[in-house]
């Protein structure tokens, strides 16, 4: 299925700021909300609208989108990805964009939560926790690629109570097991009942006898965890490995969350980057720009010899192709730029500065550079 761009979708442009999607996001949300609108294709449009806001309005998500499009978060699609946008929560992103709840101008008090069916947030599984973590890498690590195993400290399951957060499970005596409480409220067009979910069980319905002390109630636990990671080769600052499943523990026996490394590569005192090209400057002498030379050239693959013709100019560049990075998860490589730079020589002897002279007398300015120059003194 072909899935419509994101920024299309919410109608903003791509480089819109975070207030112009929100704004966005919340007309559409008004406009689509299944509480309000009836037509058919209405809840396919919103979800579309939520998931859309989902990306964008995530820093992180919006760069992997617009680095890999929705590619980005296909399950399967190698180590870059994203989430899954079958994990949203709309009714998660409602509340956040709009609060408890507003009024539409119709007398309408708060969405509904139309898509979980209300009651069993504190009980419905759900995914744990996205982590990020940034990870630094040399240039060389960067270029070739590595395996490296990197020690995280995460939020998972607590041994102690198994996850539940206490002992001697018994059924909440505010909402009575149910999880939530219904409240009224008077309006204009008349009383409005919300229901929310209970704020002393949060839902879950249920209360312990003790809490347990370990987790402080929370049912979860930092525990040092080994991540082994394959960095592909050719990465580069900004990229993002995901390592699916491997984050924070999910609740209600939903799934671990993913880990997101962040990469940072450090420069390299030699190479200049530029994505999957290399440059480099080579300092040749003075006589072998005149005669020109076969210089040895370092590349990340092994030096080469490369031949510099007579007569070359300071500032030269030639390209060495295929000897750049490779790109990430692809047969393709860059190339390497090499610029020369000739230096002009600083210590002569007065043997030398003789010669000099007699080449001066020569006049050696007479090429079209100085005569084009020369127009405009
Ligand atoms: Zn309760
Ligand atoms: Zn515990």
């Amino acid at each position: 299925m072909n899935k419509k761009d994101y920024y299309e979708v919410l109608g903003v442009s791509k480089d819109a700021s975070q207030d112009e999607i929100k704004s966005a996001f919340r007309k559409l949300a008004k406009k689509y909300h299944p509480d309000v609108n009836k037509e058919p294709g209405a809840e396919e449009k919103f979800k579309e609208i939520g998931e859309a806001y989902a990306v964008l309005s995530d820093e992180n998500k919006r760069r992997q989108y617009d680095q890999f499009g929705h590619a980005a978060f296909e399950q399967g699609s190698g180590s870059y990805g994203g989430f899954n946008p079958g994990d949203i929560d709309l009714n998660d992103i409602l509340r956040s964009v709009f609060g408890g709840g507003f009024d539409f101008g119709g007398g309408f008090g708060g969405f509904s939560d139309f898509f979980s069916g209300g009651s069993d947030r504190g009980t419905r599984p759900r995914k744990g926790r996205d982590t990020l973590v940034r990870l630094d890498l040399t240039f060389e690590e960067a270029a070739f690629g590595i395996e490296k195993d990197i020690e995280l400290s995460l939020n998972d399951t607590c041994k102690e109570c198994h996850g539940k957060g206490g002992f001697g499970e018994k059924t909440c005596d505010y909402c009575h097991g149910t999880g939530y409480v219904i409240t009224e409220q008077n309006s204009l067009f008349g009383r409005i009942q919300s229901r929310s979910t209970c704020p002393r069980c949060e839902g879950t319905g249920h209360s312990f006898e003790k809490i347990c002390s370990t987790c402080k109630g929370t049912g979860e636990c930092k525990a040092k965890k080994t991540i082994s990671i394959h960095i592909p080769e050719g990465v580069d600052t900004g990229h993002q490995l995901r390592i699916s499943g491997k984050g924070e523990a999910g609740t209600n026996g939903g799934p671990n969350g993913d880990i997101y490394f962040e990469i940072h590569v450090e420069d390299s005192p030699f190479y200049q980057r530029d994505g999957e090209d290399l440059t480099v400057e080579v300092p040749i002498t003075f006589t072998e720009a005149v005669f020109g030379c076969k210089k040895e050239v370092p590349t990340i693959y092994g030096n080469v010899m490369m031949e510099i013709k007579a007569g070359c100019q300071s500032g030269s560049k030639f390209k060495l192709k295929g000897k750049g990075l490779k790109v990430p998860n692809s047969l393709r490589k860059g190339d390497e730029y090499v610029i020369v730079n000739v230096i002009t020589p600083t210590k002569l002897t007065r043997d030398q500065k003789k010669l000099f002279e007699s080449l001066d007398e020569t006049d050696l300015a007479t090429g079209s550079e100085f005569k084009n120059y020369q127009k405009y003194l």
